[in-house]
């Protein structure tokens, strides 16, 4: 009788290559097609909504709701013609996915059908709330939630219905979602960074932040992937041993790609296209089956909602190649895992990126004050920083030894850390010589290309030669949650910097001195979090130990930090999120956390008694029967002639029994947790004591896998799910 298994291998051996998504001609002839850009608006509506719009994207002026009806009617006829038949406000709730309810446009009356889509309908939609985390923000007599469009982001057509990307609040006002946050955090770093480039230049009237979003995911047989449980309802295998040959050899990262996976990838970017979003780069990534994408950078909504897209894009396009792409950030065990490399840069309005070294002394002062910002910022928030990427499937990840380690640290490379090292020693002098080393200082940073800056894989936060990567970030994460947390910071840095400038000025020292003085300041203050040695070494554990940097070791137990006042006065100081808002965040992160857990637990629960050992115990019979068989042939040296057999079916039994009574324990264990009432205390339950009992589960199971007839294993094995 052939096992799941092997009827999954049957399948995914028969899954043929080819192309689903073609389009003739140059990409540039449908690139953006199925998006409501500035130049389909121009045709769509007047120039008077044109310019309401316009403004709203560009300066975030409130768009004038007299305007609504037309910007609707014109966003109707477009999408009409496109082919669209319903519309959807489509958002971001705090569960990492986007969420959507779609709405038909058709309409009748008096017996006649039309169809409907008009200004109130764009602006604002009533989703239920209460089907949504919401960390206490809603009553349960008012579960009213309000979705509102986005103007700074385009509507789009996705599946014939019309997208219309939308922020999500409460009915009383509070965010129920990362949009808002993010859209608040922009602005703060807006005004602040505003304020410190106008010492150098005062045209500039706005700062925006640019992110270029690498999303590396894996792909897996649908057939293969669906015959695994755990994979289908937990995104990770909760068992499964690890492959004779994994990674090893180092032959996936950049090797060639298979013609399967690059009719797939060929496909998502037709289609990634039409909506607009440039994709650059492709290639596979360090682990077998695993591959990255990578956009050109723009500005942080638009890249935001682009990465959120295209996430779903790519699993709707993969459906068609029977294949699966995982998100997960650590779905097989031995291998490494995904993250979403978030490349971050401030730009102002008159075009000058604040982070890249300039030609000129002038230029480079202006980029040390916003280096040495961004340092003091990552340095006073920095368990903050690494707690906003802490999720339960990031943690199996995180810390490990491989992509980003637990603790966060800034890497320079060496031209500029040398830079910084001669500012350190640059003593108390008079104002005149101090005036003129800085000035010698700021002559000696060369232009630093990104292309040949010292690379350091092992650094959560690194500076690459015009921009910082952030690399800690999930590659299933809504990179939003930790993109605000970085603006927000840096934010409050740059306001610090610029009323140190003001006062030092009002004193009478001269600006270009006062900007040296708090360069200087800020990187003596924070030169603990500067390090450019392997953040995976013990002796680097060591060290940031004693320099009194703090660990994410545990994810409930960092989620704390939301509760000390630094974090709380940030957010509320830069208008990013009310206190209330950050304790309505620190209780979904909790109970996200342990539903996560909670399912992996079961699953691995039903897994081990449902198809491991019932192979086991088939097994066990097979070599019963055949000592029996032995017996009557040898006599009573059977003993001796079956040793092997005989110890075989010991290790199977004491497996056995080992896993049935440790799936006990571990269900008991979550009673026990779930009997917590307090949701943080029973998070912190969970990560001990119920992810202990899963690891000896997983122990046993793991060996039995090596022991069982391959033919009677029920489900994938990583070497099938790695490598077909
Ligand atoms: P690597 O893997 O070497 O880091 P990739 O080409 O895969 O490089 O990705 C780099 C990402 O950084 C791209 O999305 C790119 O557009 C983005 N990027 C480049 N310059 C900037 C910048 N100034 N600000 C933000 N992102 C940038
Ligand atoms: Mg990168």
């Amino acid at each position: 009788m052939a096992t799941f298994r092997q009827r999954a291998l049957n399948e995914a051996a028969a899954h043929q290559t080819g192309r689903f998504f073609v389009e003739e001609g140059p990409v540039s002839k449908y690139f953006g097609q199925n998006v409501f850009d500035l130049d389909k608006m121009r045709v769509y509506m007047s120039q008077q909504a044109y310019e309401a719009v316009l403004a709203s994207v560009k300066y975030g002026i409130k768009l004038d709701r007299a305007y609504s009806n037309e910007i609707a009617s014109g966003m109707k006829a477009w999408a009409i013609e496109m082919g669209a038949t319903h519309y959807t406000h489509l958002f971001q709730p705090l569960t990492d996915a986007t969420a959507e309810k779609h709405e038909a446009f058709i309409s009748v009356k008096d017996g006649k059908a039309f169809e409907k889509f008009n200004g109130s309908a764009l602006v604002q939609q009533e989703p239920d709330a209460s089907s949504f985390p919401n960390g206490g923000l809603r009553n349960t007599f008012e579960a009213r939630g309000y979705s509102a469009w986005d103007p700074s982001s385009p509507v789009f057509i996705m599946d014939g219905t019309l997208c219309i990307p939308s922020v999500f609040v409460s009915y009383t006002g509070e965010a129920l979602d990362t949009k808002v946050p993010n859209l608040k955090s922009l602005q703060a770093l807006s005004n602040a960074a505003t304020s410190v480039a106008n010492l150098f230049d005062p045209n500039v009237k706005a700062v925006s932040v640019n992110l270029g979003l690498e999303q590396e995911y894996f792909l897996v047989d649908e057939a293969l992937y669906n015959a695994r449980p755990d994979l289908v309802l937990g995104g990770r295998t909760v068992i499964g041993h690890t492959s004779a040959k994994d990674q090893q050899l180092e032959d996936h990262y950049f090797g060639a790609i298979p013609s399967r996976v690059n009719n797939f990838m060929k496909d998502f970017e037709t289609e990634a296209y039409k909506l607009g979003i440039l994709l650059q780069t492709r290639h596979n990534e360090v682990a077998p089956n695993q591959f990255e994408c990578a956009p050109v950078f723009c500005e942080a909504t638009k890249a935001v909602d682009q990465n959120m897209m295209l996430m779903i894009i790519m699993q709707k396009v993969a459906e068609k190649h029977h294949l699966k792409v995982i998100f997960h950030e650590k779905p097989f065990d031995g291998v490494n895992g995904s993250g979403k490399h978030c490349n971050w840069s401030m730009m102002t309005d008159t075009g000058v990126n604040l982070l890249s070294p300039g030609k000129t002394p002038d230029k480079n002062l202006q980029f040390l004050s916003f280096y040495a910002s961004v340092v003091k910022a990552v340095y006073k928030h920095h368990y903050l920083l690494m707690t906003s990427v802490a999720t339960l499937s990031n943690s199996y990840r995180l810390g490990g030894n491989e992509a980003p380690p637990a603790v966060m640290s800034i890497f320079s490379g060496s031209t500029l850390y040398k830079v910084f090292q001669s500012i350190l020693g640059m003593n108390m002098m008079t104002e005149s010589e101090a005036k003129k080393e800085s000035i010698e200082i700021a002559r000696s940073i060369p232009e630093i290309f990104p292309d040949n800056t010292d690379r350091n894989r092992t650094s959560p936060f690194a500076f690459t030669g015009n921009r910082f990567e952030f690399r800690a970030v999930g590659s299933s994460q809504n990179v939003a949650s930790a993109v605000y947390v970085v603006n927000s910071a840096v934010a409050e840095a740059l306001i610090e910097f610029r009323s140190e400038v003001d006062i030092q000025e009002a004193a009478g020292i001269d600006r270009s001195t006062a900007i040296m003085n708090t360069v200087r300041k800020f990187i003596s203050e924070s030169k603990d979090i500067m390090f450019e040695g392997n953040g995976y070494s013990k002796e680097w554990e060591e060290e940031s130990a004693r320099r009194g940097l703090r660990a994410v070791r545990n994810v409930p137990e960092a989620y704390e930090v939301y509760h000390e006042q630094q974090t709380v006065d940030l957010f509320r100081n830069m208008g990013v999120l009310a206190p209330n808002e950050v304790e309505a965040r620190f209780e979904i992160l909790n109970e996200t956390y342990v539903k996560k857990l909670q399912i992996e637990a079961r699953v691995i629960g039903d897994i081990c008694l449902n198809h491991v050992i019932p192979a086991a115990v088939k097994y066990q019979n097979l070599l019963i029967e055949n000592v029996k068989g032995m017996k009557e042939v040898f006599g009573d040296s059977y003993l001796e002639v079956c040793q092997s057999e005989l110890k075989t079916l010991q290790k199977i039994s004491k497996y056995i029994n080992d896993i049935s009574n440790d799936v006990e324990a571990l269900v008991e264990s979550r009673k026990k947790a779930n009997r917590i009432e307090d949701i943080a205390q029973r998070a912190k339950v969970y990560s001990h004591e119920v992810k202990d009992m899963m690891d000896k589960v997983r122990y046993s199971a793991d060996h039995l896998e090596m022991i069982v007839d391959d033919e009677m294993w029920p489900m994938p094995k990583y070497r099938e799910l790695l490598f077909i």
